[in-house]
């Protein structure tokens, strides 16, 4: 809230101001009752009206005053506080990702930074408030008369055990509440982005019942928290005002007893409601802030959280133009400490300019060594070289800059084609964009596209076919121009025309870079200038299609089942 100090002073200012006019408030009708009642002086009883309408006036705007600010600067605070999750949350390594679903993460991004909001713009002011009128209307009972303000204080501490005690109930309650409900946004996120493989199972109402059954888990928690509060309150209640009822039942004595006026009573009832009032909402307060603590542990644990693959303190520089030689040194790897090995010593290098195919049965490690290089994880034990530098010395925008991607399901974002293009390179001009569209043979579909460039796509590409998917994806990397690519070749066969074009706008692409491809088509591993057979995170086998043929091992095997090929097309 530092950036916005000026506000919050002028807020409590006017906070402090309108607490003291409200304080003030039975002090004068303890003269006004007293013009009714006691001196019987219409005069007087005029000017004191007019008097409290001013003074109610002036806190109507301080009122505003301290609203307006207090309720700005929780927004702000919680716009720039969403931006920065946010913006942390895509800094983190994938590895965090595998272990968290995004409905829960959006979770973090909308519930909890609400819950956040309203402490901010109004639970800390409401807070300070009730304070101000525990403190000050104590404190005047205590001056106006000490005998009643004994009454009162003995109540207090009464009710602050009882908050105490429910308190650490509530907290409990709530967090458990909250996490439930981002369990049901994980079920619910899931489910609505794979769509197409719900429906198509037939999985709607298996689907509705589970996200149903998290709800009504979430559900039973917000009841037994709805309890807790219903039984916190009313006995908070019923402490509070029965305490005003011992000090009305004391001051009436002493109206009586002719110890005190009518507008003294007045007063003091009028006080000790405002400290009843100010106990009670303090106890609900003690509530929210229990839940807004659960809130904010975890919107921080998440600010907190540090990226696992992170820039080099001081990266080196490597050389802009030239395509580097990779070289995996005696690799290992594995995706956490109880995991089995993924890769084994894996030793091979990348020349500037090779294509590289990976072959391999399913599970062999084909794109863990591909996502290594890309430094979404680190090697356990061994280097990547990156022209001779350990890629862990490179800056990782630098290095994941330099290496282009493109997916064996290429996803598009929802926008226009032409920003899906040019998510390549920001900043590409619109000549660039139609350039790289030509370049991966994929501007004659575009062109026949009823808006061209400005057609919209959906959520992910749903309304183009997966061969023009994919040279859009492709196009996307030819704009980036990188100096390495990692293809993962789609398993799935395309029609006969597409393959042709997708294959085409590849061969485009790989000229001039080298080339690490996941394989699954014959006439990519006919092509490719080297292949590495990996089998149980090992390379077994190295060498070119024809001269693997003619070892007869491993290769030949998988070859001869065709165990690792599409059909050819
Ligand atoms: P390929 O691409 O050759 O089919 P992968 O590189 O995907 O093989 O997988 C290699 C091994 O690592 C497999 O045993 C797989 O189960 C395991 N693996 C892959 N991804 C993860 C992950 N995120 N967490 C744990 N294990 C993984």
């Amino acid at each position: 809230m530092r950036p916005h100090r000026t506000a919050v002073a002028v807020a409590s200012l006017s906070l402090l101001l309108t607490t003291a006019i409200g304080l003030a408030f039975p002090l004068v009708v303890r003269f006004l009752m007293d013009a009714a009642f006691v001196t019987r002086s219409l005069e007087n009883l005029n000017s004191i009206a007019i008097g409290l309408l001013i003074l109610f006036a002036i806190k109507g705007v301080f009122n505003f005053l301290e609203v307006y600010l207090l309720g700005a600067t929780g927004e702000r605070v919680i716009a720039d506080l969403r931006t920065r999750l946010f913006s942390k949350l895509l800094d983190l390594s994938p590895g965090f990702f595998t272990e968290r679903s995004s409905g829960e993460l959006t979770s973090r991004l909308t519930s909890d930074c609400s819950t956040l909001q309203a402490v901010l713009s109004h639970q800390v002011a409401e807070l300070f408030r009730q304070v101000l009128y525990l403190v000050g209307g104590l404190t005047l009972l205590a001056a106006l008369h000490p005998q009643l303000m004994v009454t009162t204080a003995a109540v207090a501490p009464l009710v602050v055990l009882i908050a105490l005690s429910f308190g650490r109930f509530l907290r409990r309650k709530s967090t458990e509440v909250q996490d439930r409900i981002a369990d049901a946004n994980a079920v619910a996120e899931e489910a609505l982005s794979q769509i197409p493989i719900v429906q198509s199972f037939v999985r709607e109402r298996w689907e509705a019942d589970r996200y149903g059954s998290r709800i009504q888990a979430s559900l039973r928690a917000a009841l037994s928290r709805a309890w807790a509060r219903g039984l916190f309150f009313g006995v908070l209640a019923f402490v509070a005002f029965g305490g005003i009822v011992i000090v009305l039942w004391q001051g009436g004595r002493l109206v009586l007893a002719g110890q005190i006026t009518a507008g003294e009573l007045v007063s003091f009832l009028l006080y000790a409601v405002q400290v009843a009032a100010a106990i009670t909402a303090l106890a609900s307060l003690w509530g929210a802030y229990q839940q807004a603590q659960g809130a904010a542990r975890r919107v921080f644990d998440l600010l907190d959280e540090e990226p696992e693959i992170a820039d080099p303190p001081s990266p080196v520089l490597v050389p802009e133009a030239a395509i580097p030689e990779i070289e995996f040194r005696d690799v290992w790897f594995r995706y956490g400490p109880d995991e089995p090995w993924a890769l084994q010593g894996v030793q091979a290098r990348l020349r500037p300019g090779e294509v590289v195919a990976l072959v391999g049965p399913s599970g062999a490690g084909k794109s863990t060594l591909a996502s290594l290089l890309l430094r979404f994880w680190d090697p356990t034990r061994g280097v990547i070289a990156w022209s001779t530098r350990d890629i862990r010395e490179v800056a990782l925008g630098d290095l994941r800059g330099a290496i282009g991607l493109v997916p064996q399901e290429p996803t598009l974002f929802s926008g226009t084609i032409r920003e899906n293009i040019a998510y390549g390179r920001s900043g590409a001009t619109a000549a660039e964009i139609e350039q790289a569209a030509r370049a991966a043979h994929a501007d004659e579909f575009i062109e026949r596209l009823p808006e061209g460039f400005d057609t919209l796509v959906g959520e992910r590409g749903v309304r183009l076919s997966g061969g023009q998917r994919q040279r859009l994806a492709i196009a996307r990397v030819v704009l980036k121009e990188p100096r390495i690519l990692i293809l993962d070749e789609a398993t799935s066969s395309l029609d006969t025309e597409s393959e042709r074009l997708v294959e085409e706008a590849l061969a485009s692409l790989m000229a001039g870079r080298t080339t690490l491809i996941i394989a699954h088509r014959l006439r990519t591993v006919q092509r490719a200038d080297r292949l590495l057979v990996l089998d149980g995170g090992r390379v077994v086998e190295e060498g070119p299609h024809d001269e693997l043929l003619l070892r007869d091992g491993l290769y030949a095997r998988l070859y001869r089942g065709q165990l690792i090929f599409e059909p050819a097309v």
